[in-house]
């Protein structure tokens, strides 16, 4: 093993830290050995209960983060945090990469928080948090949350690396459960109306019974998956939330899904590898790359249509 492989296993959280940067890099001599040091760690990966958080801006993921992370760590847990941040993707920011929104958590020797990968795609930002997940459990993380707002798309990249996906919703949600995607909702493993506190605690109730009916109509016929309320701020529910995170996984590894949802997951990812890599391959060919620009002509002008002009494109692969 490589000495920065041993020292990601020995612990060391800037060897991580710095593994993870180098599965983040596109270059390509970083890609062979971002490669290798995967490869040479997979052995110690899997171990870590993984599990997603989404939910919109304010709703109160890094707060409840924050707040189960420090209980878990407490606990003699290992945590740490990634996230797959759409936004990131688009403009370079950074859900976690404000430090100070969990700044306690930060600072806890047992914590490792990573904020979300540059990228230029979706795809590739959620390809990555993957690697640096594997990573983490290699330096012995056993609880791995990754954070992700609200969107389509990185909710179902989310959901496809983790164990337990998480809905947080605020207080609110039950006069806007209409709104709610049904998609997420149908990705959901639990929900947690959170900020149920204050004045707010009655309306988290009530939103949290509707949530349920929502839940049952979904999944009619299995166990609806737990619906739950919380405050970080109170800590009220939270013990009861990582208990029912721990009884569903606990159920999972019993009857058989936990494997069956990791095998489809890798199986996904692999395909989604070479798909990725194909397009790349592709577009990356001078010859297309000409072709392509004369062809964006011909569409603009009106000469053929985009379907004809693409199966052109595509007469062009090398085999
Ligand atoms: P995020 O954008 O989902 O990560 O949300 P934040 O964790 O940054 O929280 C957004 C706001 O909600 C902050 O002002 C928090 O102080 C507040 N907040 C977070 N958790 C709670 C809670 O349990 N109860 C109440 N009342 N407010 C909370």
């Amino acid at each position: 093993m490589s000495e920065l492989a041993t020292a990601i296993r020995g612990g060391d959280r800037k060897a991580l830290a710095r593994g993870i940067t180098l599965v983040e890099s596109r270059r390509a001599d970083d890609a062979l050995q971002a490669e290798a040091l995967l490869q040479a760690l997979l052995p110690h990966t899997g171990g870590a209960a993984r599990v997603g958080i989404t939910g919109a801006p304010g709703v109160g993921k890094s707060t409840l983060i924050e707040a189960i992370g420090l209980d878990l760590c407490a606990a003699g847990h290992r945590v740490a945090v990634l996230a797959v941040d759409p936004s990131s993707a688009l403009s370079g920011g950074s859900i976690l990469g404000d430090k100070t929104r969990m700044h306690e958590l930060a600072r806890h020797d047992n914590a490792f928080i990573r904020p979300s990968p540059g990228g230029d795609t979706l795809g590739g930002v959620a390809a990555r948090t993957r690697e640096a997940l594997l990573l983490c459990e290699a330096a012995g993380h056993d609880v791995v949350l990754v954070e992700t707002i609200g969107t389509g798309q990185s909710e179902v990249a989310v959901a496809g690396m983790v164990d337990f996906f998480l809905l947080l919703l605020s207080p609110a949600a039950g006069d806007e459960l209409q709104g709610i995607k049904r998609g997420v909702m149908e990705l959901a493993d639990g929900v947690l109306v959170h900020k149920a506190d204050g004045d707010l605690a009655a309306a988290a109730d009530r939103a949290a019974q509707q949530c349920m009916l929502a839940m049952r109509v979904l999944h009619s016929g299995t166990t609806p998956p737990p619906v739950l309320v919380g405050s970080s701020l109170t800590k009220r529910g939270l013990g009861e939330l990582w208990q029912a995170i721990g009884a569903r996984l606990q159920q999972a590894r019993a009857d058989g899904s936990f494997a069956a949802r990791r095998a489809r997951q890798i199986g996904d990812w692999l395909e989604h590898a070479v798909r990725e890599r194909l397009l790349a391959e592709f577009l990356d060919d001078p010859v297309v790359g000409a072709a392509m620009a004369r062809a964006r002509d011909e569409v603009v002008r009106g000469a053929i249509l985009p379907s004809a002009a693409a199966r052109a494109l595509l007469a062009l692969r090398r085999h």
